[in-house]
Formats: C-alpha cells, structure tokens, sequence
C-alpha cells in the first residue's frame, strides 16, 4: 500500500501527515470521484440487549429469553450509515482496551468506515446495558467508558475535517470536544450537522458553529417547548441557518432562513425494527448534499435509506448500501 501511495501522490519521502492528506484531497478532486469525505465525530458503544418477558422490578430478578451484543452509539451508527450510502465516512472518538473496543473497531472497518481517528483509551469502552421486554418497550442503562475521554481533537484530528464536505456530531459524548470539533469545522468551512440527542441544552458556541440541525420530533419539542413540529422549527431557525425535524412514519420536515418549509414524506414501509432510523437518515442525507445533491432530493434519498433500515431488524446491521437504496428509489 506504501509504495502504490508513493506512486501516486509523487514520493513519500520526507513528508508528513498534512501534506500527504492535503496531496490525497486534490488527486481525489482532479479524479473527478464525486464521492463526498464525511467525518463522524461521536460516540461508540457495545449494546448489551436482554430480552425478557416482563422487566424486572427493583430488587427482583427475571429469566430472560435471549442475549445479544450489538456494535452501536449515536457516532459509529452515522458513520456506518454514511459509508454503506457511499460516503468516504472517518470515525473520530474513542474505544476501550478490551475485547469489546476491539470488535467495535473491527465492525467500522469492515463498514468501510475509516479508524485512523478512532483512539483506543485505557479502560472499559463504552456500553448501553438494554433490556427489551415482551411489549418491545426498553429501559437503557448508558455507561460512557472510553467515550468519556473524547474531550478534544488531535491534530490530525482537526486535519480530516478541514478536507471533509461534513461534520457529523450528536451530543454522546462530551460538550467541549464537541464543541472544539464544531469549531474546526467552522474554521475550516467544513459543513456541520448535529444531532441534539440526547436532549440537553445547547451551549451557543456550538449553535454558532451548526450548519444543520437535525432534532427528531421529540428533541425538536424538548428544545423549543413547541409540540408542533413546523412552530419548533421555526423556533429552531432563530439558533441555526437549517433543520430538518424527522417525524418517524411521517416522514421529515426541512426549514431553511428565507425560504418556505418543505415536507418530505417517509416511505411506506411495514416497520420491523424503527432503532437507528435517525441515524441511516442522517447519514444518508450528508452523503447525498456532500455529493452536490439538491436538499429535497437528497432528503428523498434518506427517507429511502431509513425506509430499508426500519424494514429489517438490527441497528447498524439493517443500513442499507448505495445500491439498495438505489434500486429502492426506481
Ligand atoms: P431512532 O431514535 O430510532 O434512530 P429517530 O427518532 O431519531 O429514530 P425518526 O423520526 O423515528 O428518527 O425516523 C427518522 C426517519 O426514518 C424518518 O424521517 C423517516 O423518513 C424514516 N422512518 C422512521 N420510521 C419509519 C416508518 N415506520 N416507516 C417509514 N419510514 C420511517
């Protein structure tokens, strides 16, 4: 792989991270290759899934059906979705030094999803203890581990933003390295989509740094007080230049400053398993407008990609690939 680089970029000889990345970036553009650079920056976790009939009590305990352990968190969920939907996708964040960091990190790569910016600390890595009962209702427990420790961004870091097209952030790990991850994107005019979940109030000097937000109906609600998604989102554009407000089985709404609200029907669709619709949307979306793609075509194409992930059971599993989505949309 050395050598064929050193081929192609003109000599390795000498040079460092920045130059080799930015002599990447412009062989990429004089290709032609249309294929938009995404940089997730977020949180990975293992999800322990317990199924059991009924949940159990303070103090008691019950037997369960069935135990799995799924590859998730809001960040690798986006960066899966977007690489699958044909994004150049990297993964800034953090896994632990046990076997669980090792299989998150081993499912992103075979995601096609780039590590280099994915650290491994010291310690647990990141779980979400979930328990499903026979209802399909869930209780989460969330234990941060490793993603605890995403406070910043290393140089290189900071690097694969500026030559990205989006910044992809939620709100699983910690505010100030998301909020210096939104920061680098402004300076560099990398464009940034947020996810506010979990809800929790939004600092200003990230609101001033998001291109896009992208609240589902209930963290639209929570943020503004309004329960009526066009009023919320209208309150929204006070705070960021777009949103788009996602409306389960309803499909999406996307408001712009200065422009009339345009509503994007979801696909109809029987829903095995709605987990990680958000996050097959978004990622889908940032690939499609990183590609130079019109906002309601592009939204069109995510409301496809979610459509296909909530037909099949799974989270990150059921994301569909360019192509499904694709021949979805014929
Ligand atoms: P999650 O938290 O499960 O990731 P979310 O609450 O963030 O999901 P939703 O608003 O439920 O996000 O769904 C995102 C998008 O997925 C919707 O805008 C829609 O296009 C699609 N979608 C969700 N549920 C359905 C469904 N039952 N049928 C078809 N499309 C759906």
């Amino acid at each position: 792989l050395r050598n064929r680089l050193a081929t192609t970029v003109g000599g390795l000889d000498g040079i460092g991270f920045d130059e080799l990345a930015a002599r990447t970036a412009a062989l990429v553009r004089e290709s032609g290759d249309r294929r938009p650079v995404l940089t997730v920056f977020g949180s990975a976790n293992m999800d322990l899934v317990a199924t059991v009939p009924t949940a159990p009590a303070l103090g008691e305990t019950v037997t369960g059906t069935a135990f799995r352990t799924v590859p998730g968190g809001k960040g690798a969920n986006q960066a899966v979705a977007a690489a699958r939907a044909g994004g150049v996708t990297h993964m800034i964040g953090a896994v632990g030094d046990d076997e669980f960091g090792a299989e998150m990190r081993a499912a992103l790569d075979a995601s096609g999803v780039g590590t280099g910016g994915l650290r491994t600390a010291e310690g647990a890595s990141g779980i979400a203890h979930i328990t499903v009962d026979g209802k399909g209702a869930n209780s989460i427990i969330v234990v941060p581990g490793a993603n605890a420790t995403v406070t910043g961004l290393a140089p290189e870091d900071e690097r694969r933003i500026a030559d990205s097209d989006a910044l992809l952030l939620q709100l699983e790990t910690p505010m100030e390295g998301v909020i210096a991850a939104a920061r680098a994107a402004r300076a560099h005019g990398t464009r940034t989509v947020l996810t506010p979940a979990p809800t929790q109030p939004l600092p200003p000097e990230l609101l001033d740094a998001v291109d896009l937000l992208v609240p589902n109906e209930h963290e639209a609600a929570d943020l503004t007080g309004e329960r009526d998604p066009h009023a919320a989102a209208r309150a929204l554009l006070a705070l960021v230049p777009e949103v788009v407000i996602t409306l389960g089985a309803r499909g999406s709404l996307y408001a712009a400053r200065g422009a009339e609200p345009v509503t994007v029907p979801a696909y109809e669709v029987e829903a095995v398993d709605t987990t990680a619709a958000g996050d097959t949307f978004v990622g889908a979306l940032c690939t499609a407008y990183g590609e130079g793609v019109a906002m309601p075509e592009a939204l069109a194409w995510a409301s496809a990609a979610s459509a296909l992930a909530v037909r099949r059971p799974g989270a990150s599993s059921s994301m569909p690939t360019r192509t499904e989505i694709t021949a979805f949309r014929q």
